[in-house]
């Protein structure tokens, strides 16, 4: 073995020690930045002797690799469904049922039941080779590019691992991180997601794993399949696959009664409100593996195991008023302002109606007496109308047609949920937030200015719009209700300190619906000015890598305003980056432009992002997939057979990394 090889693979241990220890343990012994050095240097090491490629190195772990269809695949062993139980009586009958069948005593184990996508991965030798969703329980989809990039899945196991078994186990996106892309996803002005278990399977099915790797999911894992594993019990099996480096939480028990079962339900439907994910229950397995086989299967569920679904938290109460909120992209949303009451720890006084669509479909009215439910989503819901307790003279709602703010006429277009005020400019609501998001962290980042003082500009009649910030003196601000000297110094400091904010975060800030920070990066990085996005056709823009019609229609939107175009004018005059800047510009060239070329395999002298990166800074197009209007294929070291026989067959040139740096030389 060379110097280096032993040195990759002790980096490679140690990462999936550091690894294991922050994502399945919950316990780093290393710090953030100290890890990070030594991913980066395994990279480079990867990368000067892809030799030593191995399918399952920790480096991989960032996604890159993208899926256009997801094969099918038939699971060795079917995933079944669960039976439902809701009472103790429930659960004596399933017991009764159980004694017919084996002899002696029945011991259980209790699971938390983890809502999530449920997960078959199968391992052999020791690494993941395959990791498939449920589909129909026969057969599921291949996503095991997307299921690389979790970070507690194991690619290489610890101990002594079966040769070949799979492991089920439930994908799940915690509540913290649910909220962070949440919050993104509102500083875009976009939808945000309804509920983690959703946005979770959603999760698995992106093509480019590289977006898979950005959102923190987990696996929690809870049963073993296969021969010869070394365990007689589930509980045993729970243990062993905890050894083997899986993330298997802890709260499992053993229960020898019903009345045990019962214990271990109660104590989580209350304390399930602590985890750090979503769960909707109890399953309780027979523990005894013997047993289990001895009970069997009917067509749909395992007889040795059942679910107990905890109640959803629902109560009654009345529908006082329904208002109308605005958000600072104009949409409209219906919320249910309601008889004060207690659901699930806290007082709801409010619930979201999401739209117009929802009030007819719920059919609810002001005096209704309607249920709310705290389920998987944070806001509570309405999810229906006690009908017989609906007033006589009760009449249906009628949505509103004027903004309840600027009482400009609403707009709804075509395939929109919702409705918009289109007063972009004077509507306050809209002013104000466009303002406060033009601040905020993330996009200009001012410092010494907040969102409530942003409302006092706007509303004392200061600033009527983002550029205004720059013309705003110290003198200006001072009478603002407590504004002290040194505030209003540091107020006007961070306003002058943005101008140096890049092109892209301008961009970002801005606020073009749908322009989020990934949108706006992209953007930024292929027009290179406002000038040129502002001068962009439809035509152009749609053929901008991952830009599609809606946000195509809305920059267009955006810059055929002349109230628009006038603002971005003054934010050019007071000094904003409103283009790349000239560092990021001498590394560009238009050698590719117009190209569209696919990238596969593994290179020497540049990474793969670097490479892509290369073809993006000349103007060339990445492609994920090889099609008539491919240009070339750059054909690194062990590249899919498939992708080669497609370009042969559509005479797409070939060309090797070397013949790529010469192009653009
Ligand atoms: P259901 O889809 O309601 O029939 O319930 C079956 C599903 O529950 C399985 O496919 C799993 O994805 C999920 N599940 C969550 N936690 C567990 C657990 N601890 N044991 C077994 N299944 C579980
Ligand atoms: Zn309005």
């Amino acid at each position: 073995m060379t110097r280096e090889e032993a040195q990759i693979n002790e980096l490679r241990d140690e990462l999936r020690t550091h690894n294991y220890n922050y994502y399945v343990l919950d316990t780093p012994t290393i710090e953030d930045y100290e890890f990070d050095m030594k991913l980066k240097q395994l990279q480079a090491l990867e990368e000067a002797h892809p030799e030593f490629y191995d399918p399952n190195s920790p480096t991989l772990r960032v996604g890159g690799q993208v899926t256009k269809n997801f094969e099918t695949v038939v699971h060795e062993h079917r995933m079944y469904s669960l039976d439902n139980s809701y009472s103790k009586d429930d659960l004596l009958d399933w017991e009764k049922r159980i004694k017919k069948i084996v002899d002696g005593p029945v011991e259980f184990v209790c699971e938390l039941k983890y809502d999530g996508a449920s997960m078959s991965l199968t391992y052999e030798n020791g690494t993941l080779v395959r990791a498939v969703t449920r589909g129909d329980g026969t057969q599921g989809d291949d996503v095991t590019a997307n299921v690389k990039t979790i970070r507690s899945v194991p690619l290489q196991l610890k101990g002594d691992y079966p040769e070949k078994f799979d492991i089920r186990g439930e994908i799940v996106l915690p509540f913290e991180g649910f909220n962070a892309m949440n919050e993104e996803r509102i500083a875009a002005g976009e939808e945000p997601y309804r509920n983690p278990r959703n946005t979770a399977s959603g999760s698995l099915k992106l093509q480019d794993s590289a977006e898979v790797a950005k959102r923190p999911l987990e696996c929690l894992l809870y049963s073993m399949k296969g021969r010869a594993l070394g365990f007689e019990t589930q509980f045993e099996g729970l243990e062993k696959a905890r050894q083997l480096g899986f993330k298997v939480p802890e709260a499992s028990k053993l229960a020898r009664s019903i009345d045990e079962v019962l214990e271990f339900v109660n104590y989580w439907d209350v304390h399930r409100h602590d985890l750090p994910y979503e769960t909707d229950g109890v399953v309780i397995k027979v523990n005894n593996l013997q047993q289990q086989e001895e009970l069997g299967y009917t067509a749909k569920a395992p007889r040795w195991a059942m679910a107990y679904k905890f109640k959803a938290e629902q109560v009654s109460t009345r529908l006082n008023e329904i208002t109308y909120q605005v958000g600072r992209t104009g949409a409209i949303t219906p919320v249910a302002n309601l008889e004060p009451v207690e659901l699930a720890g806290t007082t709801v006084k409010r619930a979201s109606l999401h739209n117009a669509d929802q009030i007819e479909k719920l059919d609810i009215r002001v005096g209704d007496e309607v249920y709310v439910e705290k389920g998987g989503e944070i806001i509570p819901k309405i999810i229906a109308v006690d009908l017989s307790k609906r007033p006589e003279n009760s009449t249906p709602t009628q949505y509103i047609t004027h903004c309840p703010e600027c009482e400009t006429e609403l707009i709804r277009q075509e395939g929109d949920a919702k409705h918009y005020c289109p007063n972009y400019n004077g509507c306050k609501p809209q002013v104000i937030g466009r303002i406060q998001h033009f601040i905020s962290r993330k996009a200009m980042d001012i410092e010494g200015l907040g969102g409530e003082t942003v409302a006092l500009l706007v509303n004392e009649g200061l600033i009527q719009n983002y550029s205004d910030l720059y013309t705003l003196t110290k003198d200006d601000v001072l009478p603002l209700e407590r504004m002290a000297d040194k505030s209003a110094e540091n107020l006007i400091t961070g306003i002058e300190a943005s101008k140096t904010i890049p092109f892209e975060r301008v961009l970002f800030a801005i606020g073009i619906r749908y322009v989020g920070e990934t949108v706006a990066k992209k953007l930024a990085k292929h027009y290179k000015s406002i000038d040129a996005l502002s001068q962009a056709t439809m035509e152009d823009l749609v053929a901008v890598d991952e830009i599609g019609d809606r946000i195509a229609e809305s920059v267009i939107e955006f810059f055929s305003s002349e109230a628009n175009r006038v603002i971005i004018n003054r934010l050019q005059q007071y000094g904003l980056q409103l283009e790349l800047s000239a560092d990021t510009l001498a590394n560009q060239t238009d050698k590719l432009q117009g190209l569209s070329i696919v990238v596969s395999g593994v290179f020497h002298s540049v990474s793969r992002t670097e490479l892509k990166q290369l073809i993006e800074n000349n103007g060339g197009k990445v492609s994920s997939s090889i099609s008539s209007k491919t240009n070339y294929l750059v054909a690194g070291d062990k590249m899919g057979p498939s992708k080669r026989t497609k370009a042969e067959n559509l005479q797409i040139p070939i060309i090797s990394e070397q013949e790529f740096l010469d192009l653009i030389k």
